[in-house]
């Protein structure tokens, strides 16, 4: 039976599932919640006569993305995918779409667990904000793909033929690889103690794709495709930090400064380790141009890898940070923060501002937007008044110079607080009670500082030098 709608001309009502095809849209049973959101079929595909359905919800991050089987497809109101559409569009541009079956509305539909939505800092307009970003972060971005990247035990071009990944030309990308690299293709990782389940795809090569788990050297970040091969890589791997030079330490935090050039192995290593948890459209694979700041917290067994930032040797644009990531059994525990301060402490040093490359992730733009808020209200409560009766006074260029922290970066942040106010013919900033209170609240949680004096660094010229 086929219905038309009149308003809605390419909906259908079906009742079977045999007519789903990709780029179908449709509610979906939300795993781990009672949540039906609208989703997209991204991939079918059958294992021993089961249908299962690869989904994109439409609203939300692509690390919710999940396969589901039938019983989770509310087939009663499907959208059909346009015949004239370009392929792989869908997601950046959701049309309006009337869901039967008690959902309200395409537009609408919340999860508590959204790290989004749970977030209360003293912020606003992140929703916008977010939403702004989500649309560059759908864009594609510039450089050049992850060719052979796959190859870790030497320079890519010898093994990246006979591996094949999915992205080997580099230069095209066919519809059949836009819709591979939507989809996560690692099902686990185990590293050090920890065993985390992938948000996004990273071109692992082909063997090593579909495996239960990867296993990965927490030290040298080389992957193995059992434990058991992971446990004859750690008798011969001797590393117990990474490798590079420590230039910070501080109780148990370390910072190394690695290389891309001389340590390339571990470099692309890390850019693969870190894709399984950043959605980017690419990555370079040539790690020549960037230094790579990891950080480790230390035990008896050595320096555990916690998160790092990478950093063009040169950036004609000042930036200090391009690609920033905290491993996820490390998330929500400050060292998020912790490495945003590095990235600025650098920047200190080097006597300049800087400012993250663009796009954020949805979570990297809520870090930075709460280390900038706390950053600049703690400087403005440090500002002392000059005279007797006078009000403290603060020049927005002295809070960069103070911060390091990029102009416009400052200006967006005063604004997204609303201390702004203008006040006989002049700029004054207003901290309410309230505003004092909930940073002060939320520097209690910011137990774990960068010290200066604790880094032992000189930055370089790059530009002096010939080459990296
Ligand atoms: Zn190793």
């Amino acid at each position: 039976m086929k219905v038309e709608m009149e308003d809605v001309d390419d909906s259908t009502l079906c009742d079977s599932v045999s007519s789903l095809v990709e780029g179908c849209r449709l509610p979906v049973h939300m795993k781990g919640t009672s949540d039906w959101p609208l989703a997209e079929i991204v991939s079918i595909k059958d294992l021993d006569g089961l249908k299962v359905y690869y989904v994109h919800y439409v609203d939300f991050n692509k690390r919710l993305d999940e396969w589901v089987t039938e019983q989770s497809l509310d087939t009663r109101k499907v959208h059909f995918p346009r015949k004239d559409a370009a392929p792989g569009t869908g997601v950046s541009t959701p049309k309006k779409v009337q869901i039967g079956s008690g959902i309200s509305n395409s537009g609408q539909v919340s999860r508590p667990a959204s790290p989004v939505s749970t977030n209360s800092e003293l912020l606003n307009g992140n929703a916008v904000l977010a939403a702004a970003l989500q649309k560059k972060i759908n864009r594609k971005r510039k450089g050049p793909s992850l060719e052979g990247e796959d190859s870790q035990d030497g320079p890519p071009s010898q093994q990246s033929a006979a591996t094949g990944g999915p992205r080997q030309s580099g230069s095209m990308v066919s519809h059949h690889d836009d819709i591979v690299t939507r989809m996560k293709n690692i099902e686990m990782i185990e590293i050090g103690p920890h065993r985390v389940r992938p948000w996004y795809f990273a071109p692992y090569p082909q063997e090593m794709v579909h495996l239960a788990c990867i296993y990965i050297c927490e030290f040298c970040l080389k992957y193995r495709k059992s434990r058991k091969c992971l446990e004859r890589h750690l008798i011969k791997c001797n590393l117990r930090h990474p490798p590079g030079n420590e230039i910070y330490r501080k109780d148990n935090i370390s910072f190394f400064e690695i290389d891309g050039r001389k340590n390339k192995v571990y470099a692309q290593n890390l850019c693969l380790l870190a894709k399984l948890f950043l959605d980017h459209k690419t990555l370079y694979y040539d790690t020549d141009p960037f230094l790579f700041y990891v950080m480790t917290v230390f035990d008896h067994r050595g320096f555990h890898i916690v998160g790092y930032f990478s950093k063009e040797k040169e950036s004609t644009e000042d930036y200090n940070v391009a690609c920033i990531l905290t491993l996820p059994p490390y998330q929500r525990k400050g060292y998020g923060k912790l490495l945003i301060e590095f990235s600025y402490e650098l920047s200190k040093f080097e006597g300049k501002t800087g400012s993250p490359e663009k796009p954020l992730s949805d979570l990297g733009l809520l870090s930075y937007r709460s280390y900038w808020a706390q950053t600049i209200l703690e400087i403005l409560l440090s500002a002392k008044p000059i005279g007797e009766n006078e009000k403290a006074q603060i020049t927005i260029n002295e809070i960069c110079e103070l911060t390091s922290i990029k102009k416009e970066d400052v200006i967006s942040t005063l604004q997204n607080l609303n201390l702004i106010n203008y006040y006989k013919g002049q700029y004054i900033i207003t901290l309410s009670k309230e505003i004092i209170q909930q940073h002060y609240k939320a520097m209690e949680t910011r137990q774990i500082r960068i010290d200066s004096k604790a880094l032992h660094w000189t930055p370089k010229d790059w530009g002096k030098r010939a080459k990296w």
